[in-house]
C-alpha cells in the first residue's frame, strides 16, 4: 500500500525538553517489533544507572539514555540530560552502502530499511556505522543484523511508528521532515529564550541530514551525540588511497572510492562492482556518486597542492 508516509520524505523529531524518560517508547518498540528480552531471575544486572540495558543489543533497538549536566543554578545544579539511542536514519547512510547483500536500503522517503532474508549477519553495517548502531542478532540458522526499521510495516499502513504513539508527554512527533524541522527549530528558540543558551536542533545537516531530528536542550553533547559524524574510516577511500602516489593515484581513488563505497563485502566475494550497484536504490546511486567526486575531488586538490611544494 502506497501511504503519505512512503511518498514524501519524512522524519521523527525528539525533544530532549519535554521527555520524561519513563522509557515508554522503550517499551512500545519491543512489543509492537516483537523484540524479545531476557525473562529470567537476576539477567538483567543492575548497572547503577536508569539505563537499561547499558547499551543496544540484537533485541533491542532504543534505549534512553540517562546523561547528567551541571548547571549555574543553586538550587537545581544538576540536571538530566535525556537522551535517544537509536539508528539516526542517515541520508548518507554508511551501514547501506557496505552492506554487501542490499539488505540495508536507504528507501526514498529516507528511512534506512532493513530485509533480514537476505541479510548474512557479516557486520560490515555496525563498522561502517559512524552512531555504532546496526547489532548482531543470534538466530539458529543465520545470524542477522537488526536496527531500527522506522517501524516500516505501520508507515506502509499509514501509521506512525510505535514509539511516537506512546509518547504521553510529545515528546516524540512524526510527519514530512521539511515540518519537524520546523518544529524542532521553533522548540530550540523556545528554548533559548528561556535562558538554555546552548539549545540546538541536531540531524539537520549531519551525514547528509538525519531522519531522527534531536531537539537537544543542553547541546548535542550533553546527550552524548557525536559532532560532525562521518563514515568510518573503513568507507573512507582517501585512507586507502593516500599511499599511492602519482597523477594515477585519483584514478586509482576513483576505483577504489567506487569500490569502498559500494560495498567492501563486494569486493570480498569478488562481485563487480556494476553487480553491486544493480541492487541500490535510486537515492543510493546518487548520494554514492556525489561522494565519490567529491573525494576525488579532495584527492586532486591535496595532489596539486603537494606538487607545487
Ligand atoms: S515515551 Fe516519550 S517521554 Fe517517555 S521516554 Fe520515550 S520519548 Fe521520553
Ligand atoms: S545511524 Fe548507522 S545504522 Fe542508522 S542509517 Fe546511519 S549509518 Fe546506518
Ligand atoms: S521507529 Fe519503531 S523500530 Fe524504530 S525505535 Fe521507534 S518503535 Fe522501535
Amino acid at each position: 500500500m502506497t501511504t503519505k508516509f512512503m511518498k514524501e520524505e519524512v522524519a521523527m523529531l525528539y525533544d530532549s525538553s519535554k521527555c520524561t524518560a519513563c522509557k515508554g517508547c522503550q517499551v512500545a518498540c519491543k512489543q509492537w517489533n516483537v523484540l524479545y528480552s531476557p525473562l529470567g531471575l537476576n539477567e538483567n544486572k543492575f548497572t547503577g544507572s536508569y539505563q537499561a540495558p547499558k547499551d543496544l543489543n540484537g533485541s533491542t533497538r532504543l534505549i534512553m539514555t540517562f546523561e547528567e549536566k551541571k548547571t549555574d543554578n543553586k538550587i537545581r545544579p544538576v540536571e538530566w540530560a535525556f537522551g535517544r539511542r537509536s539508528c539516526h536514519h542517515c541520508t548518507e547512510a554508511a551501514c547501506a552502502f557496505v552492506c554487501p547483500t542490499g539488505a540495508l536500503k536507504i528507501e526514498s522517503n529516507g528511512v534506512v530499511s532493513v530485509n533480514k532474508d537476505i541479510c548474512i549477519g557479516c557486520e560490515y553495517c555496525r563498522m561502517a556505522c559512524p552512531f555504532d548502531v546496526p547489532r548482531y542478532y543470534a538466530t539458529e540458522e543465520t545470524p542477522k543484523i537488526d536496527k531500527c526499521t522506522m517501524c516500516w510495516d505501520r508507515l506502509e499502513n499509514g501509521r506512525k511508528p510505535a514509539c511516537v504513539t506512546t509518547c504521553q508527554p510529545g515528546a516524540l512527533h512524526f510527519g514530512s521532515r521539511e515540518e519537524m524541522i520546523k518544529l524542532g527549530k521553533q522548540r530550540v528558540e523556545f528554548l533559548k529564550s528561556r535562558g538554555y543558551d546552548k539549545a540546538e536542533l541536531y540531524g539537520e545537516k549531519e551525514m547528509g541530514g538525519l531522519h531522527i531530528l534531536q531537539v537537544c536542550k543542553f547541546g548535542h553533547e550533553a546527550q552524548g551525540l557525536p559532532t560532525d559524524p562521518k563514515m568510518s574510516t573503513m568507507v573512507s577511500m582517501s585512507q586507502l588511497a593516500r599511499p599511492a602516489a602519482g597523477l594515477a593515484a585519483v584514478a586509482t581513488a576513483g576505483g577504489l572510492a567506487i569500490s569502498l563505497i559500494a560495498a567492501i563485502g563486494y569486493r570480498r566475494k569478488k562481485l563487480s562492482v556494476e553487480e553491486a550497484r544493480k541492487t541500490w536504490s535510486d537515492r543510493q546511486r546518487k548520494v554514492g556518486d556525489e561522494l565519490v567526486v567529491e573525494e576525488l575531488d579532495k584527492l586532486k586538490k591535496e595532489q596539486s597542492d603537494q606538487e607545487s611544494k
